[in-house]
């Protein structure tokens, strides 16, 4: 029985011995399995939490330059902490002043052009209320062809 892999979306061949498959066998697809495994481990197993926290840590200790490289090879992944850290920084503000920060992050380029506001380009879509990966995506202007 073919079934849909829940991360690239494509049709695989279910294995008979393994039940509830979500994902194919794919390399990136069983990497996000993986670590979607260990993100619900992390939270639901203190013990697990706990043990992998430290072995991080001496890692880290290891590697002490490894983010530093790894920012200098994926500068658009330094420019999506900055953008993290500044929804951070708004939240902690908020709390702190109880006042609500409802309106969107995105600065208007020149306010003399009213409300013609045509978001295009790079953007990262972030959820304010679930605790899950920001997404990049694209927004670009399709043309609209009459037949
Ligand atoms: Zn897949």
């Amino acid at each position: 029985m073919e079934i849909l892999c829940v991360y690239c979306g494509d049709l695989f061949e279910a294995s008979p011995r393994h039940k509830n498959q979500i994902a194919c066998k794919k390399p990136a697809c069983q990497r996000a399995r993986k670590a979607e495994w260990q993100r619900r481990k992390m939270k639901t197993d203190p013990t697990y939490n706990a043990s992998q926290k430290i072995s991080q840590k001496e890692w880290a200790r290891a590697n002490p330059d490894y983010w530093k490289r790894y920012l200098l090879k994926h500068p658009e992944k330094s420019e999506r902490n900055r953008v993290l850290q500044a929804i951070r920084n708004r939240k902690a503000r908020s709390k702190k002043t109880g006042i609500k920060m409802d309106t969107p992050l995105i600065a208007k380029m020149d306010a003399s052009k009213g409300d013609s506001f045509h978001p295009l380009g790079q953007f990262w879509l972030i959820p304010v209320v679930a605790k899950m990966d920001a997404l990049k995506v694209n927004i670009v202007r399709v043309p609209i062809c009459y037949p």
